[in-house]
Order: C-alpha cells, then structure tokens, then sequence
C-alpha cells in the first residue's frame, strides 16, 4: 500500500479540505480534523498539520500539495525541502529577499514583496527595528514599514481579490501566482539597481525549487541567477525580514480598506470567526460584496453559506 505524509503549513489545511470537500467523509479518530476518500486513496488531516494519503492514487493526489510539503517522510528529499544551503556569512552580503502574505487568510489580498538591503545598509535596516516580523504586532508593522519603503529598494504586489478569484477559477493555483508574483517582484528590483546585482536573491521557501520554476515557465523574463530558497528565510537575512514585514503592511492596509467597504474591521485568517463573519457580509450586503473581498474557493465560503441558509430558514 503507498503511503504518503507531508507535512503541511498551517494555513494551507483550508486548500486541502476546499479541494476534496465533495469527497469528505466522517472520521472521528483522535487528532483526525477533516478525511476524504477517492476511489483509489484516502486522506486524512490531522491536527498537527499532516496529511497521509494512502492507497494506489497517493502519490498523484500528494503532488497536487507538493508544493506545500515541508517534509515528506517517504522521500528522500527531505533535505531539500528546508531549502538551500546558504553561503557562509549569508547575513553580512548584499540580497534581495523576497516574502509573501495573506495566503492563508480568507479575507483581503496576497500580497508579496521584494527588497534590496545592500552589505552597507544592513546596520540602518537593524535599527529601524526589522527583526523577524512573527515577532512584531500590527502595529509594529505599522510604524515600521513606512520608514522601510522611504529607505529600501523595494518592489511590492498586492493581488486583490477580483484579480485572484479570476485567476483561481481559470486555473491557477495559489502556488503558481505566488510564484509568478515573487519572480515579478524580483524582476522589478533587479531592474531599479540595474546595472548593481545582489550577492544573492533569497526567497522564503514555499515550494521546491523545480516546482517554483515550472510554475514561472511561460514568463517572459524568469529571475535564476544567484536565486536561492530557505524556509525561515527571514532568519537567514534582514532582506527577507523587511520584505516580510513591508507586504504584511500593504496586506494590513488593503484589509483597512475592505474593512471599510464592509463597515466593520475584518477577521484575519481563516477560522470559524471568519466563517460566521462571512455569513453576516451575505446577509447584509449579499454574494457579490462577500465575492469581492475573499478568497471565493477556500471552504469558508461552503460554511458561511450554510450558516447563512440555516439563519434564513429559522
Ligand atoms: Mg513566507
């Protein structure tokens, strides 16, 4: 019998269970949070964020999510999939970091961002406060970003959600237009030193190298050279970190402006407060206000509208 576990980041459960809703099936082991069974394979969410699919279709079915597998505990891959190995003295060089947000949140943009921080700018990066931006609040971010934007080279991409949910629905996975966004990113700062080149291009990983690039492969101009990959990325280089940080600002200020069309502040992530949210925006303001401000396909649409349709029929 195949076997297959990835291990899944954790905002990405949402795709897993939106992808296989109409084959959900009741499991209620311990630790077992959604399964679903195909003809030839069974897959089962546990709350520690892995995934095991079983049966002779696991592998087809695990390489739809590759692309979010942090391990893959059958393969021998798995050293690869926390990225590369950097050069010595990777924090001391000249990089342009690259880093994405919003993926997992129901509500508001993806948006991506690269940055150029230059050997001779990293100590005037550090004391404007950039660090790890897991460990900075909102408003941190906030107060942060503006000076980052003023000093930094910088390219940033907001994919709002009309564009996304167009996207989706022709296709494209979240994984293919975050791809295409972090090598247009790149693209445009590469071109603003033009002719200075980084030291290296780092992206925080969030999908195997092969798997990024065959996305990107019908693009006119794709970014390869010097380009590496790591997960935790943003530990590796105050680039990253400060890429980090500028595109969870533009996230935070596109969901102030959704925030407003709704009239309240909007939830982030994708739990049952945004589900129940959702089911408020549907009732109050209908289908296509909801459409125009969230990730349509994640499975918070099936929930809110089952909350909503209870509500109606009371
Ligand atoms: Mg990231």
């Amino acid at each position: 019998m195949n076997n297959i576990v990835l291990k899944l980041l954790p905002q990405q459960l949402n795709e897993i269970e939106t992808y296989y809703l109409k084959h959900k099936v009741e499991r209620n082991a311990p630790g077992v949070v959604f399964a679903a069974k195909l003809p030839d394979v069974a897959i089962t969410v546990y709350s520690s964020g892995k995934v095991m699919f079983q049966g002779l279709g696991a592998q087809r079915e695990a390489s739809r999510f590759n692309e979010f597998a942090l391990t893959d505990e059958n393969n021998q891959q798995n050293i690869n999939s926390i990225g590369d190995t950097l050069p010595e003295n990777f924090s001391k060089l000249s990089v342009i970091g690259s880093d994405e947000t919003g993926t997992g949140d129901y509500f508001g943009p993806i948006t991506v961002a690269a940055v150029y921080v230059p050997n001779d700018k990293i100590e005037l990066v550090t004391e404007l406060g950039v660090k790890d931006s897991k460990q900075l609040n909102d408003q941190a971010i906030r107060e942060i970003a503006p000076h980052l934007i003023a000093t930094c080279v910088h390219s940033l991409l907001t994919l709002r959600n009309d564009k996304y949910n167009d996207l989706q629905s022709r296709g494209l996975t979240q994984g293919k237009m975050k791809a295409m966004l972090h090598n247009q990113a790149l693209k445009h700062v590469l071109h603003k030193i033009s002719p200075e080149k980084p030291d290296y291009i780092l992206i925080d990983q969030f999908a195997e190298r092969d798997t990024y690039y065959q996305y990107i492969q019908n693009e006119k101009e794709i970014i390869r050279e010097n380009v590496l990959f790591s997960t935790k990325a943003e530990q590796q280089h105050i680039a990253v970190a400060a890429a980090s940080i500028i595109a969870r600002y533009a996230f935070l200020i596109e969901m102030d402006r959704l925030s407003d069309i709704v009239g309240f502040p909007l939830q982030k992530g994708a739990s049952h407060l945004v589900d129940e949210m959702a089911a408020k925006i549907l009732l109050q303001q209908g289908e296509n206000v909801l459409r125009s401000i969230a990730k349509w396909h994640f499975a918070n649409t099936k929930k809110a509208k089952r909350i909503f349709e209870n509500f109606a029929s009371r």
